[in-house]
This record gives C-alpha cells, sequence and structure tokens, in this order.
C-alpha cells in the first residue's frame, strides 16, 4: 500500500511556517512499510481542499490530511473530504460532550464555532485528541471503486502525534500486510556527490531489493539504504550484501556504517591508540574544537588547542615564526603546517592539527580567493598539509574546512 499526506493550512505556504508533520508522518508510514507517494501543500480554501482530496484519492491507497480541523472559519478539511467523498457530516453527541467537559475543566468558556469540532463525517470512527479538542477521524470505503483509508489529524504537532501514533498505527498495522524494513546509513567523506554516486551505481541499480537515498552535504555524503522484505533477517541481509560491495567499492572514503559523526569516529580512534590531538584553527574560529569537544568522552583525547586569528596570536600562541607570516601571509601551507606543530609542542600531544583560510565572502584576492583553507596534521615523524578550494558561504567555507581536518587524521588513525 501507498500513501499520500495533504498538509492543509494557507500558512504552510508562507515563507514563516514548515510542514513538519509531513516529514513526521512519513518516517511512520515507513515503519510500517508505506511508501509516501505524494505530499500536497494546500492553502484554506474550500474548492481547492476539495480538488486536492480528489487528486490524493485517486492516486493514493491511504490519504492523511493534517490540519484544518480548528474551530475557525478557515479550519474546512471536514466539510472538503466530506464534500469530495459525496458523503455528510453529523455532530457527534459524544464529541460535542467532551468538547464540552474539556471547556468546563479547564474553566474555559466555549464559544459557539467551537461546536463544528464535534462534526464527524458519517461512517468515520472517531480518534481521541488528548492534547485538543479536535478529534481526528478515521474513515474507510470506496472512492471510484477502489478500497481506501482516509484519515484526518489534527494540525498542531503535538496533538497529530498524540492521534496518530496511539490510535492509527495499529489500525494501520492490521491492514497491510506483515513487512520488515531494515534500514542503514553509510557515511563518505573526502568524495564528490557525482564521484560518489559513479562508482556505486552500479551496485546499488543491481539491487533493487534495496533502495538506495544519496543525501549530500557539505564534506559528507550520506548513504540511506532501505530493505523491505516479510521476515527482518531477510532485509537485514539484503541490506548487508549491499553494504558490503558499496565498502569494498569505496574503501577507507566510508568513514560510517552505524550513524557516527566524524568527531565521534576520530575521538574513538584517538582513544583506540592512545593518542591525543591539539588544533590552532584561524579561519574556523573554534568550530573544529567545538566539534571535537561535542562528544562526552573526549577529555581522554582531546588536549585543547586556540583559535589564533591574528598574526600575533599565530605567532604568541602556536609559535608561528614572524618572518614565515610575512614571506608568506597567514593563508598559506608554510602558516598551516607552523601551526599545526607549533600547537602539537605547546600542548604536548600526539598529533596537532593547524587550519588557515579565506571563510569569505570578503578577504579574497585573485592569489588567494575565497574558499581557499591549508590543513595541517603534525605528527612526530613530521607534517602534512592539504590545500582546498571550497565553493559555497562563509558557514560552509567553515564546515568544510573542519571536516577535511577531521578527516585527516582519521585516514592517519585507520
Ligand atoms: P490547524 O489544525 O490547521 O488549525 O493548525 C493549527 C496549527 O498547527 C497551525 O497554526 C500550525 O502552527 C500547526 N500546523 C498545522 N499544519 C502543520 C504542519 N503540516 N506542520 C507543522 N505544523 C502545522
Ligand atoms: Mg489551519
Amino acid at each position: 500500500m501507498n500513501a499520500e499526506i495533504v498538509a492543509v493550512g494557507s500558512e504552510l505556504l508562507t515563507p514563516f511556517r514548515q510542514d513538519t508533520n509531513s516529514l513526521y508522518l512519513t518516517e511512520k508510514l515507513n515503519q510500517l512499510g508505506v511508501e509516501v507517494i505524494f505530499k500536497t501543500i494546500v492553502g484554506d480554501n474550500p474548492d481547492q481542499v476539495i480538488a486536492a482530496a480528489r487528486l490524493a484519492l485517486m492516486r493514493a491507497d491511504i490519504v492523511i490530511f493534517s490540519g484544518g480541523l480548528g474551530p475557525t472559519e478557515d479550519d474546512l478539511t471536514r466539510e472538503a473530504v466530506a464534500g469530495a467523498l459525496g458523503l455528510k457530516l453529523h455532530r457527534d453527541a459524544e464529541v460535542a460532550a467532551s468538547i464540552e467537559q474539556r471547556f468546563a475543566e479547564h474553566g474555559w468558556k466555549m464559544s459557539p464555532n467551537n461546536a463544528k469540532q464535534a462534526d464527524v463525517v458519517t461512517g468515520a470512527a472517531v480518534l481521541k485528541n488528548a492534547n485538543g479538542t479536535a478529534p481526528g477521524q478515521w474513515i474507510s470505503g470506496k472512492y471510484e471503486g477502489r478500497e481506501r483509508i482516509i484519515i484526518l489529524l489534527p494540525g498542531p504537532p503535538n496533538e497529530l502525534k498524540g492521534v496518530f501514533d496511539p490510535q492509527c498505527m495499529e489500525r494501520l498495522r492490521a491492514k497491510l500486510p506483515s513487512l520488515f524494513i531494515a534500514t542503514r546509513t553509510l557515511k563518505i567523506a573526502g568524495l564528490g556527490e557525482s564521484q560518489c554516486d559513479a562508482r556505486i551505481a552500479p551496485i546499488y541499480k543491481s539491487h533493487p531489493e534495496v533502495q538506495t537515498t544519496i543525501l549530500a552535504g557539505a564534506g559528507e555524503i550520506q548513504l540511506h539504504l532501505r530493505s523491505r522484505a516479510s521476515a527482518m533477517a531477510e532485509a537485514g541481509a539484503n541490506l548487508d550484501r549491499v553494504v558490503t560491495e558499496i565498502e569494498e567499492e569505496l574503501g577507507d572514503f566510508v568513514f560510517s556504517d552505524n550513524g557516527d559523526s566524524l568527531e565521534q569516529i576520530v575521538g574513538c580512534f584517538l582513544q583506540m591508540r592512545n593518542a591525543s590531538v591539539a588544533v590552532a584553527e584561524s579561519c574556523t574560529g573554534g568550530l573544529l574544537a567545538e566539534r571535537i569537544t561535542s562528544v562526552s568522552g573526549n577529555s581522554r583525547y582531546f588536549a585543547g588547542g586556540v583559535v589564533a586569528y591574528s598574526n600575533g596570536l599565530k605567532t604568541a600562541f602556536a609559535d608561528v615564526p614572524v618572518k614565515l607570516l610575512e614571506k608568506h601571509g597567514a593563508v598559506s601551507s608554510e602558516v598551516a603546517v607552523a601551526l599545526a606543530d607549533g600547537i602539537r609542542k605547546r600542548c604536548g600531544s600526539t598529533w596537532g592539527l593547524g587550519i588557515t583560510g579565506v571563510a569569505g565572502p570578503t578577504g579574497g584576492t585573485a592569489e588567494k580567493p575565497v574558499g581557499l583553507v591549508f590543513h595541517a596534521l603534525a605528527s612526530e615523524q613530521g607534517t602534512e598539509v592539504i590545500e582546498r578550494r571550497f565553493a559555497g558561504d562563509r558557514q560552509r567555507i567553515r564546515w568544510f574546512a573542519s571536516q577535511q581536518a577531521l578527516d585527516m587524521l582519521r585516514r592517519k588513525l585507520m
């Protein structure tokens, strides 16, 4: 079975509110093995809600409406769905009583328009709303000759969850063939999205039993793998086969298959090796240290470091020679190396990381453009430096730089 989610609300068509309910419902439906094939957002307009409802009922087995169940004039999901289905609404005495009781319990005065929240589509089961006044509704029946499940849910996210989880999940499960879904996320660093896809497309295309989604972020690609089967062991085995093939193809570009972040992996490796790291950051302004220290237990391997933004502090805190700064400029491979070396020695750590670059959007030159970043990794054995040109805005460039520095260390520790 498949599903469509119809989010009703004019505010969802403005720049100020996002439809988050459909993300939540998609996750829940996927857990049941139901694929969401369409999502619609429609404003509070009766004709348009009816049109959206008709289209959804034509193409999906399960249609879930969110929002538009409130007491005001613009809340018209009940009327529109009844209209699309050719059914009537009736005022449900039990629901009306429970709404009145809710108002009485809170000592609120009930205004007359609240009564319309007790309107129920003929034949619908009422879904109690413990967190609000508007109940949800469950309608099952035929539309144009095809079996459909139609669910109306209140818009406020806490009310929607409070209705959907306890009252719809089991009802839906009972209607569905028993299917199990296994999921896995592979994280990849150091490869571009298109390069990555070119290498793994032949693998995932030859395994239609596994759905593969590629999500590219700054300096990291996530591969989301899902498999559905009638037994969990089978779904898991489907994933194992594909994961093994992808890991063989991509080698050490894959840094995690269990959701761990790069800073968690690096921390884990440092602990295993009984090693430590210190950082000297310029353009990342502490982002690298922030990421390392976001992992609990990092005091076992993180010595500390400096944000050495000015030239003076690069010299004072990381022993970068003044001559080097004058000769090559602060953004140079030589200064990155000196930052990494200097901070390692100052902090007495096994490893030292140095970052210097142009985060932009101002400050770039023809010789040293925005996005140019030098990353250096120092140890007793010597110091390596990587020069990169990142694209994007300031935040993205800084994130890329921190990612590159962590990945350099990860590769050394593997
Ligand atoms: P309604 O049930 O349409 O009166 O919606 C009440 C409130 O719930 C709205 O003002 C929104 O703040 C919130 N809401 C409605 N629909 C959504 C949605 N799809 N995602 C997130 N919040 C929503
Ligand atoms: Mg609304």
